[in-house]
């Protein structure tokens, strides 16, 4: 009962946020709502989502890994070192290579949101 509250919240709270979230900033949200839930149950609740394959996790350069609802669609990022600009990646451009890379490696991946780093435009030149 407990647990499947934790992980109600933890969902509405990423889906409401539609952005890339720490856990610490998750608990704080999670919290609000429920004050008796303490981090360790919170933690556990996103660890069991991310296994579950309902939310990813990444490190998207920010020092703590972020998370953020998988979603129906997987989505993936450029993330630019200069200015710290993310962009977003359709899925349909990655999944050709993740089609590839299963065939010729004869794995399943499991990588739902790939997040690569690199350069804009405007920080090129200064780069
Ligand atoms: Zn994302
Ligand atoms: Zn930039």
């Amino acid at each position: 009962m407990r647990n499947s509250s934790a992980d109600q919240l933890i969902l509405e709270t990423l889906g409401k946020q539609k952005s890339h979230l720490t856990s610490h900033q998750i608990y704080e949200a999670v919290h609000l709502r429920l004050p008796a839930l303490n981090p360790s149950t919170v933690y556990r609740a996103l660890d069991r989502l991310v296994n579950q394959g309902k939310v990813t996790v990444s490190d998207m350069g920010l020092g703590a890994a972020v998370f953020e609802l998988t979603g129906e669609k997987p989505h993936h990022h450029l993330v630019c070192q200069g200015c710290g600009h993310i962009t977003l990646i359709a899925d349909d451009q990655i999944a050709p290579l993740i089609s590839n890379l299963e065939k010729n490696y004869h794995y399943k991946i499991k990588t739902n949101h790939l997040v690569l780093f690199g350069f804009c435009e405007k920080c090129q030149d200064t780069a």
